[in-house]
Parts: structure tokens; C-alpha cells; sequence
């Protein structure tokens, strides 16, 4: 019954944080897809931050994969150095896939870059570049908190300490697994929605980005990636009826009134 009640949570958990990640950091605070209030904006914003890190870190980086992809200068391109490359080792600096995938199976490396990126911060060895396209993000108190050094290792460190609290190593383990899918959901965006093997390319874009439809449930509908690159700001990536359950949930806040100027393209 234990490990019932554990697998249904984690489900929950996954589902939610994953929605952070899709709907908050992806299409609402990156693209700006749609309006919503303080409230709505920061408890995704917050359910992002679990897994993803800080807000502004993880919006720069993306913007700068639109505004380069496949192209000099995108932090992920499987072209730069293949798809292990593109799915993690970008994040270490790393092309040995041994390596990416040992990294990848950890489950909270991620956390560990991110303490890193926090730590070169503070000693001012990082490039600036993704920051100065965030100026939009950096006017909220909220984004401002969560990206300041300490902050998002300060969280991980509470999630770890409340999982040992709650369940022990087994606890531990629960953790692992969540933080395990979540990151490499996200990652598979990068790696197998760009890699040319995979799924289709019905729009025209000029770069790899590809539309892979086994993927859209594991990563909530962002796995419609060449429509996302063709028409970035849209609230709907399967905008050909594919399964998208970030647009549903889009779709929901609207008809409550919680999600405003819900945009998609025309035609
Ligand atoms: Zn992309
Ligand atoms: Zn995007």
C-alpha cells in the first residue's frame, strides 16, 4: 500500500513540477503565451524553480537557443557536438557519452550545476549573455529572489532534507526518481526534438527542430518542437490536434478567467 501511495505521489509531483516547467518557465515567463495574475504567475513560477533552477538562468539560456538555434552561439545544438551533447553534456561541457549518460542517471547533477553556476557568479566567471535577456524578469522581486546566489541550492537542499524527514533513504530515492524524469524530459526536448532521426519536420524553420510525436506525452506537449520553433510565442505547441496537455491546461485557466491575451497564430 506503501509503495502505492508513493508511485501515486510521485506521479502528482511529476505532473506538476513538470507543468512548472512547460507552462511557467517555458511558454508563459520565456515566450510570453499568455497573461495571468501574481498569484497564478508565481505558484508556476515556483513549481518550475523545484527542478529547473533559477527563473532567469533558465529563460536566458532558452532565448538564446531560439535566438541562435542550431546556429553559432545556441548553448545546445546536437550539431556542435551530437545528441548526447545537445541532451546534457552542454551542461558540464562534456561529448562523452559515457560521461553525459553517467550524468544524466544521477539525477540531481543538474543541482549540482546549479550550485556551480551559483558559486562562479559569486567569483564573476560567468558569461553574461543569457542574463541580458531577462531585463523583462529581472523587474519582479520574485525573479529577483530566486536568482540570487544561494537561493536555488538553499531549495534542493530543503527538498533533500524534507524527503529524508518524510521517508528515509527511501525518501531519498523518491526524490532521485522525480528530479531523474524531470531532467531528462526536459533535456530530451533539446537532444531528440533537434536530432534529424527522429519524428518530422512539417515547417519550414532553419534549423533542426522537429515535431516527435511519441514524446509529446512524456514531455506535456513540448515535443512539438518545430512548431514551437515556427511560431515560438504560441500557448500551443500541437497546433496540428497532436496530444498537448500544457495547452489544456492553458486552455482551463482561460475558461476560468485565470489566464489572459492567450496567444496563437493566426491561420
Ligand atoms: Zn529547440
Ligand atoms: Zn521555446
Amino acid at each position: 500500500m506503501l509503495v502505492v501511495g508513493a508511485i501515486v505521489a510521485w506521479v502528482v509531483v511529476v505532473v506538476l513540477l513538470g507543468l512548472g516547467n512547460t507552462v511557467g518557465y517555458h511558454r508563459l515567463l520565456t515566450h510570453r503565451a499568455f497573461v495571468c495574475g501574481p498569484v497564478v504567475r508565481g505558484a508556476f513560477t515556483l513549481l518550475g524553480a523545484v527542478t529547473g533552477g533559477s527563473p532567469v538562468l533558465w529563460v536566458g539560456l532558452h532565448r538564446l537557443h531560439h535566438a541562435r538555434s542550431d546556429g553559432e552561439g545556441d548553448p545546445h545544438s546536437p550539431r556542435d557536438g551530437g545528441f548526447w551533447w545537445a541532451h546534457a553534456g552542454w551542461l558540464i561541457g562534456v561529448r562523452n557519452p559515457v560521461v553525459v549518460v553517467l550524468f544524466a542517471l544521477s539525477g540531481f547533477g543538474q543541482q549540482g550545476m546549479i550550485a556551480w553556476h551559483d558559486l562562479r557568479r559569486v567569483l564573476g566567471r560567468n558569461p553574461p549573455e543569457w542574463r541580458d535577456l531577462c531585463g523583462d524578469l529581472m523587474r519582479e522581486p520574485l525573479m529577483r529572489g530566486l536568482d540570487t546566489p544561494g537561493v536555488m541550492p538553499a531549495l534542493f537542499a530543503a527538498q533533500v532534507g524534507t524527503a529524508w524527514v518524510l521517508g528515509g533513504p527511501a525518501g531519498l530515492v523518491w526524490l532521485w526518481a522525480v528530479h531523474l524524469y524531470l531532467t531528462n524530459s526536459s533535456w530530451a526536448v533539446n537532444s531528440v526534438a533537434h536530432w534529424p532521426a527522429f519524428g518530422r519536420q512539417p515547417r519550414a524553420t532553419g534549423d533542426d527542430s522537429r515535431d516527435v510525436p511519441w514524446l509529446a506525452l512524456p514531455t506535456l506537449g513540448e515535443a512539438w518542437h518545430n512548431a514551437h520553433h515556427r511560431h515560438p510565442r504560441s500557448a500551443r505547441h500541437g497546433l496540428d490536434g497532436g496530444l498537448d496537455p500544457s495547452w489544456r491546461v492553458i486552455q482551463g485557466l482561460s475558461a476560468v478567467g485565470l489566464a489572459t491575451k492567450v496567444w496563437l497564430p493566426k491561420g
